[in-house]
């Protein structure tokens, strides 16, 4: 880099796309075979492929984001007008948002400290508070699995469907077994900045062929099997592209390989900041997170506060980002309830004493040196 009477710091962003020549490949193929309408061989390889690296028995469906994979979840889980659903409060409003499409009615669950996920403690107090609760949404925040087994034995013992937005937790493991594996519908994403990206997309996995083959008529327009188009029922345009499955088929050839890169970033923040008053964010023994986002905390009451830090490190050509604000705390869902079991929200003090890292696996050892020697003479 020339530098010129100031010093030029290089950007150092938060996450961005890695790509290869492999989606090129299928893209291409997409277009020698003059088939680049929604729908074909790249789409149906790409869920075969990715239910194979999950390696459980599911049935995939590939949607044009993750947040219409988790509309067709919460229609499949039969959410109706005025239902109540108990869903994660700390995470991404996508998370939530289809509970509203469907006219459900979200009731936030409060996070644990050991995983930032779903309380199951707080999950078990919601039910005794909405016994008539049949669907639970729970999200795998920044890629760390959520207690799943106390989850599911809660979920299990007030007969409640379990759905999985794994959005951000592909490549992440729980007892050795792929986090998207577990709902009765789970979902992944594909949006820009996740682990692995088509641009935009997402997948929708289910239990049954059944099931799926429902999703697969919602996701196409609702058409009955007639000649003309008949309609019983309300449809959306919710099914990905087949050149958007090639850049999805090139990535999944990179996936444990962006995961293992993201691993060394949050290992080097471990090492780098432990001699300052900020935490990683934890994870239990028996889980493999993905790692798709290193952050980290200050303890409560710190002097200096995260957007402060984010503020000075945007000074220095450095993206990092606040935690995702709560559910409860947004204004769009102030009518809605909201239970935890801790005497101050676990949710609301990770929001306010906790930033996202730099997590670009393009970012090399020095830029991630630049990050902590930055990070640590602002604390
Ligand atoms: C990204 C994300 C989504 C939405 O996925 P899109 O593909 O962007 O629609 C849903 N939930 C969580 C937790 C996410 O991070």
């Amino acid at each position: 880099m020339k530098v010129v009477g100031i010093f030029m710091a290089k950007h150092i962003p938060l996450a961005t796309p890695t790509t290869y020549s492999e989606e090129m490949k299928f893209i291409k193929e997409a277009f020698d075979r003059n088939w680049v309408a929604p729908l074909g061989f790249n789409c149906d390889a790409f869920e075969q492929e990715l239910c194979g690296y999950l390696g459980q028995e599911q049935y995939a469906l590939a949607t044009c984001s993750g947040t219409a994979a988790l509309h067709l979840a919460v229609k499949l889980a039969g959410v109706k007008s005025g239902d109540v659903v108990l869903c994660s409060d700390l995470t991404f409003a996508a998370t939530v948002n289809p509970v509203t499409y469907e006219g459900g009615i979200q009731v936030f669950v409060d996070s644990e400290p050991e995983t930032w996920n779903m309380d199951p403690v707080a999950l078990e107090r919601a039910f005794e508070k909405y016994p008539q609760a049949r669907v639970v949404i729970l999200v795998h925040l920044y890629g760390v699995p959520a207690k799943l087994d106390e989850i599911q034995e809660v979920c299990r013992r007030h007969n409640a469907i379990l759905i999985e937005d794994a959005a951000e937790a592909l490549g992440a493991t729980y007892r050795g077994r792929h986090c998207g594996t577990f709902g009765q519908y789970s979902v992944v994403s594909f949006n820009g900045n996740k682990i692995i990206t088509t641009s935009g997309g997402g997948m929708l996995f289910a239990r049954s062929e059944a099931d799926r083959k429902k999703a697969l008529y919602w996701s196409t327009q609702a058409k009955e099997p007639e000649m003309w188009y008949e309609h019983l029922d309300i449809g959306y345009n919710y099914r990905m592209s087949n050149v958007v499955a090639g850049i999805g088929r090139g990535q999944l050839l990179h996936l444990q390989e962006h995961r293992d890169k993201k691993e060394v970033i949050y290992r080097a923040y471990e090492q780098g900041l432990k001699d300052t008053p900020l935490t990683m964010n934890p994870y239990p023994e028996d889980t493999e997170p993905n790692f798709w986002l290193s952050c980290a905390t200050l303890p409560e009451g710190y002097p200096v506060k995260p957007v402060e830090l984010i503020t000075r490190l945007k000074e220095s050509d450095i993206e990092a980002r606040c935690i995702w604000k709560p559910m409860h705390m947004q204004p769009v869902f102030a009518g809605n309830d909201f239970i935890t079991a801790a005497d101050t929200p676990v949710s609301s003090r990770i929001f306010h004493n906790g930033l996202c890292l730099p997590s670009d696996i393009k970012m090399t050892r020095e830029d991630q040196q630049r990050v902590i020697d930055t990070i640590k003479s602002l604390l």
